[in-house]
């Protein structure tokens, strides 16, 4: 061991290190308490020794010491009570000088002490010789054992008061003195011994005290951390509510919640690394954007919350909620594709905080619902007609719960056209459920409520059942279009299905068309592309319906090779008045021909699209301006009546 290793090891031993910022706090605590008692001591104990010397040395040397220091005493006592605790301590910085500051102090004090009982000694008749030595030293003792917190201001008490005393009595050359000083010196190594016990030990509790604290602190963290975002979780955003309500229940308040669109079949296509890329992006976008203004948290899943507590008005909420939908929109780079997922918001604003602050939840909930539902918005404000909508999604899930009335969906069918030379060469079906309570319900509803309940399959397979039995019985050219639900047809198991049902019915498969939309694929496309295809393998027509809708429909033409494409009533709606829809719909119509698909334009509804249509190359048509749906009864007669575009339209 070196010499520096050595003083090192001593100093560590004395306690003479620099101490943590936790132990220096706790010092400084201590000492705010020893420092008053030890003022007192040092000034009652000065006051007393000046009387007793007073007569003997004069007035002047007997009151030089408590005259001075007194005066010095009670002021820093009084500034060091002003100070606010929780403000002093908070402030390492301001800490640590205090500290040092009492140590110069320490030395100051001492130092003057000392040399004013040597002056008493060296100039008072010789009965006092041993009188002013043993009150300095009882009064450094004193002292040290206060200053026991803060160490080093010991020793340098202990060490002063011996060095000058013991030195002083040790110079005498009287074998009393010399005893005594001996024995000061034995004294001061004893408490300098134990006074380093007593702070090793003072240091080891702080030191396991701010352990726990930090522990604590840590497991806190933890608790109210969302792991993967390091964002507040479903906890801290409840306890920021519920603290809202605490402090500021009169101010206005406001609740978003947020949910990624498609997060999931993203996340099953490309793993969980990913999901967990778009989640932690999409957690840091909403942060960006709601900085110090709220509280964002991640609920779990997709799922993400803010609060704003005191909001201005709706506008800036509005505004707000539009900077995070534009951030959010921003594609995320996984594995070279650039994915963009965007999300719904649903926003509870109340003028002050509710009874229950959870009603800012579901109402919250309530409106991301509707968002969700919503094709024209990807926000919605809380409001109470959104309720009975909630109330109306949820007695239809019931109601396709039950089979008896899932059996009262029935099929209509909506005629389709070649364009060229107008010939009927089949129907669409679709489906109709009109419900005793709940009256017309469209297949929007009950097949996206069939989706959220897993009953999609059961009820594809019921709608097919019917679809077949009305379409066998038509003349053998006519083809059959049926729409496929999206989600969950990947899981599903429609590729035995679907062939043992026509296998049994006897309908040729080449008869068939499948329709399905991009968000059907969006979810589990590798498993969705093997059922597809194996449809296409016993010759049913597998046709991307809704095309030109969605975003992504151009990237699915790649990925599948799909036998038809049906163009969206929105390309269609526009082309006779609007020069620029009609471009796109020729641009669209290249895209169509250079797969090699068959296209189909739906919603066709007046002569004039129709007119413009027959210009294209378009193979078939429908729309309500050449048949709406009609029940299945209806079809069998105008099948056999044999009609064409011409004929219904009057023309042939
Ligand atoms: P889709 O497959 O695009 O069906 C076309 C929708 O447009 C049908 O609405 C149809 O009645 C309507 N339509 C037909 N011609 C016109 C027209 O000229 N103008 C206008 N404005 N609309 C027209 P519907 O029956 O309400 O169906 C809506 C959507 O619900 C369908 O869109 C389809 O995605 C879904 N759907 C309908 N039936 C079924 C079904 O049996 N199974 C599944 N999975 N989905 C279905
Ligand atoms: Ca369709
Ligand atoms: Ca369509």
């Amino acid at each position: 061991m070196d010499f520096k290793q050595l003083l090192h090891r001593l100093t560590g031993a004395l306690g003479l290190h620099r101490s943590s910022d936790a132990l220096a706090r706790e010092q400084y605590l201590a000492l705010r308490n020893q420092v008053p008692v030890l003022y007192a001591i040092i000034a009652l104990n000065s006051l007393f020794m000046a009387f007793a010397v007073w007569h003997a040395v004069g007035a002047v040397k007997a009151f030089a010491f408590p005259a001075l220091t007194i005066p010095i005493m009670i002021i820093r006592v009084w500034m060091w009570r002003k100070s606010v605790p929780s403000a002093g301590i908070s402030d390492i910085v301001n800490v640590r000088k205090s500290l040092r500051a009492t140590a110069i102090a320490a030395l100051v004090l001492s130092v003057s002490l000392s040399s004013w009982a040597l002056t008493i000694m060296a100039s008072a008749p010789v009965q006092y010789t041993l009188y002013a030595p043993l009150f300095t030293i009882l009064c450094m003792i004193t002292c040290g054992y206060c200053l026991v917190s803060l160490p080093v201001a010991t020793y340098i008490v202990m060490l002063t008061g011996t060095i000058y005393i013991g030195g002083a009595m040790f110079l005498t050359g009287d074998i009393m003195a010399i005893g005594m000083a001996a024995n000061i010196v034995t004294v001061s190594i004893l408490i300098i011994y134990m006074v380093s016990k007593q702070s090793a030990q003072f240091r080891d509790i702080v030191n396991s005290r701010s352990e726990i604290v930090e522990q604590r602190a840590h497991a806190n963290h933890l608790a109210h951390r969302d792991q993967l975002t390091d964002m507040p979780n479903r906890r801290a955003f409840l306890d920021a509510l519920y603290q809202q309500q605490n402090d500021h229940a009169e101010k206005p308040v406001a609740v978003i919640m947020i949910d990624m669109n498609g997060f999931k079949p993203i996340n099953d296509t490309y793993g969980h690394a990913a999901g967990d890329k778009l989640l932690v992006n999409a957690g840091k976008c909403l942060t960006d954007v709601v900085g110090k203004t709220g509280i964002v948290a991640r609920l779990g899943g997709d799922e993400f919350a803010v609060l704003f507590g005191d909001p201005k008005n709706a506008e800036w909420i509005e505004f707000r909620v539009k900077q995070m939908l534009y951030e959010m929109n921003k594609p995320t780079l996984i594995d070279d594709h650039e994915i963009r997922l965007g999300a719904a918001f649903g926003i509870a604003h109340h003028p002050s905080m509710p009874k229950d602050p959870m009603e800012l939840i579901q109402h919250a909930d309530i409106a991301l619902y509707d968002a969700k539902n919503s094709k024209l918005s990807a926000f919605s404000f809380f409001e109470g007609s959104m309720e009975n909508r909630v109330r109306r999604r949820t007695q239809i899930e019931q109601a396709l719960g039950d089979s008896l009335q899932m059996a009262n969906i029935e099929m209509h069918f909506q005629p389709i056209f070649e364009l060229k030379c107008g010939g009927h060469i089949g129907y669409e079906a679709l489906a109709r459920w009109h419900h005793p309570e709940l009256g017309i319900v469209t297949p929007a509803e009950f097949v996206g409520a069939a989706e959220r309940s897993g009953l999609a399959t059961k009820l594809t397979i019921h709608l097919f059942n019917q679809a077949l039995k009305t379409a066998r019985k038509w003349p053998e050219h006519m083809r059959l279009s049926f729409n496929l639900s999206g989600s969950g047809l990947g899981t599903s198991n429609l590729d035995i299905i679907i062939p043992e049902l026509l296998a049994e019915k006897n309908f040729n498969p080449s008869r068939l068309s499948v329709e399905v939309t991009e968000t059907a694929l969006l979810s589990n496309t590798d498993a969705v592309k093997t059922i597809l295809g194996t449809l296409q393998n016993i010759g049913v027509r597998v046709v991307l319906d809704d095309f030109g809708a969605g975003y992504a429909s151009i990237g699915y033409l790649q990925e599948m090779q799909f036998d038809g494409i049906k163009l969206d009533g929105s390309l269609i709606r526009k082309i006779s008045h609007d020069e620029s829809s009609r471009n796109l719909l020729i641009g669209v119509l290249h895209l169509c021909k250079a797969i090699n698909a068959e296209v189909t334009a739906e919603m066709v509804e007046n002569v004039d699209q129709l007119a413009l249509l027959k210009s294209l190359p378009i193979d078939f048509i429908q729309g309500y301006l050449l048949g709406t749906p009609v029940h299945a009864d209806e079809t069998h007669k105008l099948a056999k009546s044999s009609i064409s575009i011409d004929r219904h339209l009057g023309i042939g």
